[in-house]
Order: structure tokens, then C-alpha cells, then sequence
């Protein structure tokens, strides 16, 4: 059999501890004996990531703007107990962080759902994915603590050097005040992301606010949603047969957990962050959970939504087999391969990608899986396997399908 072949790499990056461990297999189990696979490789590992003070981090990312695709491995953000573990020159910051300021992208997360993994909300048959903007709110605010007797006001001085106060609050007791903001621009970028993963998964999006208390605030997001989505969008969508619809916060959350899924749900900062959690336990397990990042120009990095899974690698690094969830870290190179071959053109490519998805998905609906579904799977024969041999049985069914 004759190797499938690319033409433009894949932005390649590798990563940290059990997940790199799985990024190796995965490409020589499941791809190097199918494709002739292209990539750009970045070792984000953070051992490489000190030895070059992250520049490595940085490279990836100009070089995802020039490909146009990426593939990343979950990676450690070092924290303190990292310091001396790595020996650390210093605290690197998150490369996801570092990607998407560079990407100026938004972070999309879409659960896998197979047989047998029931969601907590039976109804959910589809995935919902949540877009979280990743960009202020409370996640830059300046908060101050308000003694007794203080006034608080808001002071906002433009460019010639005029002032506007409003008073937030008289205290005749101690209180709390916080200050937030957001730009025109960032809110614009995360519309016009969501609106084009929306294009891209022929999928509605819901997007929702607290527009009626937030008057200026949360209107704004409102009010630049839907002149972008009517100037740049809208035919587009009718072509697609998708919609775009807004409503408000309470009313999305009670109809989300009375739909079937099978949407884009747009969320601001904090909604996102806590929906995510919610949306991503509902539907079983964090290690079916895939992330995308797309930038506005429509640039693609793709990743498992887990991390490095630390405490399967100490046993691994003990001689130990470990049972670990390889399945969203093979949908992140399947998503990055079929974008890569939708670009270029190629529908072998995009083939194999969707094949490879299939025999994942097959592998676990036939009883084998690893611990974590082990332990929520409902099928009545199952077998835990150890995280090779899980491997390895998707392998016997993508050698099936490609034959
Ligand atoms: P984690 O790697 O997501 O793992 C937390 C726990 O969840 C694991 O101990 C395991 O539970 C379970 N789990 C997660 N993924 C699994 C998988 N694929 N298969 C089986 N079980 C899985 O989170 P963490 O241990 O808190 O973080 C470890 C490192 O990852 C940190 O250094 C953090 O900075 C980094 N991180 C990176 C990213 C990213 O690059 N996108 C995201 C999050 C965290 P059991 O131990 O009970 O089996
Ligand atoms: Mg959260």
C-alpha cells in the first residue's frame, strides 16, 4: 500500500509527560504506517521551552500563522513544584496562553460521544460546543477593597484629557468594588471566530449575555455580534441553512439543558469558564474532550482540552502500564489532518482523518476501552486495556477500513 502524501506540513508541537509519551505512539501506531506525514516539529516540552527561554513557544505560533494548521500536545504550565522538578530558569507562562495572544484566537471545546457513555443529561445526543471569549472582563479587573466612609466613583478620561465620573457607591460600611473592561476589537474577533467555526461545522450559535442589567456593558457584545453577523454573515448562513441566535443568559441556560446539542454555544469569559466545566462533566469525561483554537483569519490549532496527565507518567516512569485515554490527543492530529487536507485539497487525506475517527469511536462501542470509560461505560462486555494496546486495537480497525 502506497503512503498517503501531504503538501504543506503540519505545525507540529510536542508536549510534556504522559501525553507525550501518547504523541509518539499515536504517530507511530496510527499514522507513519498510513501517510507520509509533512510536519514543521516544535518540541514545547518544557525542558526545550527553558532551554530556549520559550522562543520555542513563540516560533510555533508565527509558524501556525504561516501553515495555517497546527497540532499541539497538552504541555506543563509551570507552577512552583515545576521550579526545581525542571530545574527552571524561570515561571515559563502557559503556551496556550502565549499561542492564542498570537493566534488573537478563541478556544472551542467539543465533547466525543460514543455508545455505552451516557451524558448526565440523557437528552444531550449531540456535542454542544462551547466557545469561551478568552479575552477581560473579571479576568483583568482592578478590584479594591472600600473601607468605611470611602466613595467609590467610576473615571474615565479621554484622549484630550476631559474627564466623566459616575459614583458606583457611597460607603457607609465597608464594601467591595471591582473595575472591568473590554475592547470593540477582542469582542469583534471572538464573534467573527465563532461565526466562522459555525460556516465551517455547519452548526447554529448561541450566544447570550446579561443584556438587560448590563445596559452598556453586556449590550455592547450584543450589539457587535449582531452588526458583524448582519454585514458579514448573514447570507452566508442562510446559504449554509444555520442561524444565528441571541438570547438572554437565564433563558440560554434553561434552553440548553433542554435541547439535544449539536450547537455552538458563544459564551463571555466567565460564562465560558464555567460552562465549560459544567458542559464537559455532563457528557461523561474530560479525556473526550477535544479544543480547537481559531483565530478570526481562520487559522486552526488543535488539541486535546486535558493535560499532561502527571500522575499516570510517575507510574509509567516507574516501569508501570498505565490505562490513559488516548482519544482526544488522536482526534487532535484527525481534526488537524482533514483541516489540512480540506485546504490543500486532498480527500484521501481527509479520508484517512474521518477513518481514523471512526476506528477510535468503533474501538471503545465494541468494549475496549481504557480505565477512566471503563469505569462510566454502560456495555455489558468491556475490557479495560492499557494505554498501548488501546492503541493498538484501533489500529486492527483503521487497517480494516483503509484496506
Ligand atoms: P490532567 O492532566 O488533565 O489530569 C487530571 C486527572 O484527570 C488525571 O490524573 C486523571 O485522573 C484524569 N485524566 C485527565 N486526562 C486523562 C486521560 N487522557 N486519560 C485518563 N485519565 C485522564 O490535569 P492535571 O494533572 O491537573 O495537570 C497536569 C499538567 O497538565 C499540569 O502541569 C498542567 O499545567 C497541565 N495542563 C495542560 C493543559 C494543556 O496543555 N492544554 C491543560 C490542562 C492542564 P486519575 O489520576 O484519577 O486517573
Ligand atoms: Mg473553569
Amino acid at each position: 500500500m502506497s503512503k498517503i502524501q501531504m503538501k504543506t506540513p503540519l505545525v507540529e508541537m510536542d508536549g510534556d509527560e504522559m501525553t507525550r509519551i501518547i504523541w509518539q505512539m499515536i504517530k507511530d501506531i496510527l499514522l507513519l504506517p498510513y501517510i507520509d506525514l509533512k510536519t514543521e516539529y516544535y518540541d514545547l516540552g518544557l525542558v526545550h521551552r527553558n532551554e530556549t527561554d520559550d522562543k520555542v513557544t513563540f516560533d510555533s505560533a508565527e509558524a501556525t500563522k504561516k501553515y495555517g494548521v497546527a497540532v499541539k500536545c497538552a504541555t506543563i504550565t509551570p507552577n512552583a513544584a515545576r521550579m526545581p522538578e525542571y530545574n527552571l530558569k524561570q515561571m515559563w507562562k502557559s503556551p496556550n496562553g502565549t499561542i492564542r495572544a498570537i493566534l488573537d484566537g478563541t478556544v472551542f471545546r467539543t465533547p466525543i460521544l460514543v455508545k455505552g457513555i451516557t451524558p448526565y443529561i440523557p437528552t444531550w445526543t449531540k456535542p454542544i460546543t462551547i466557545a469561551r471569549h478568552a479575552y477581560g472582563d473579571v479576568y483583568k479587573n482592578v478590584e479594591m477593597t472600600a473601607p468605611k466612609g470611602s466613595k467609590a466613583e467610576l473615571v474615565l478620561t479621554d484622549a484630550d484629557g476631559n474627564e466623566v465620573r459616575e459614583l458606583i457607591h457611597d460607603f457607609k460600611d465597608g464594601g467591595i468594588i471591582q473595575g472591568l473592561h473590554n475592547r470593540d476589537e477582542s469582542i469583534a474577533s471572538f464573534a467573527r471566530a465563532c461565526f466562522n467555526f459555525a460556516l465551517d461545522q455547519k452548526q447554529d450559535v448561541w450566544f447570550a449575555t446579561k443584556d438587560t442589567i448590563s445596559k452598556k456593558y453586556d449590550h455592547r457584545f450584543k450589539d457587535i455580534f449582531q452588526e458583524i453577523f448582519d454585514n458579514e454573515y448573514k447570507e452566508k448562513f442562510d446559504n449554509a441553512g444555520i442561524e444565528y441566535f441571541y438570547t438572554l443568559i437565564d433563558d440560554a441556560v434553561a434552553r440548553v439543558i433542554r435541547s439535544n446539542g449539536g450547537y455552538i454555544w458563544a459564551c463571555k469569559n466567565y460564562d465560558g469558564d464555567v460552562m465549560s466545566d459544567m458542559v464537559a462533566t455532563a457528557y461523561g469525561s474530560l479525556a473526550m474532550m477535544t479544543s480547537v483554537l481559531v483565530s478570526p483569519d481562520g487559522i486552526y490549532e488543535y488539541e486535546a482540552a486535558h493535560g499532561t496527565v502527571q500522575r499516570h507518567y510517575y507510574k509509567h516512569l516507574k516501569g508501570e502500564k498505565t490505562s490513559t485515554n488516548s482519544v482526544a490527543t488522536i482526534f487532535a492530529w484527525s481534526g488537524a489532518l482533514k483541516k489540512r487536507g480540506e485546504l490543500d485539497g486532498l480527500s484521501e487525506l481527509v479520508d484517512f482523518a474521518e477513518k481514523l475517527e471512526k476506528a477510535t469511536i468503533q474501538t471503545i462501542e465494541e468494549g475496549v476501552m481504557t480505565g477512566d470509560l471503563a469505569a462510566l461505560s454502560t456495555l455489558e462486555n468491556k475490557t479495560k486495556v492499557d494505554t498501548e494496546e488501546f492503541l493498538n486495537e484501533v489500529n486492527v480497525r483503521l487497517a480494516a477500513m483503509m484496506n
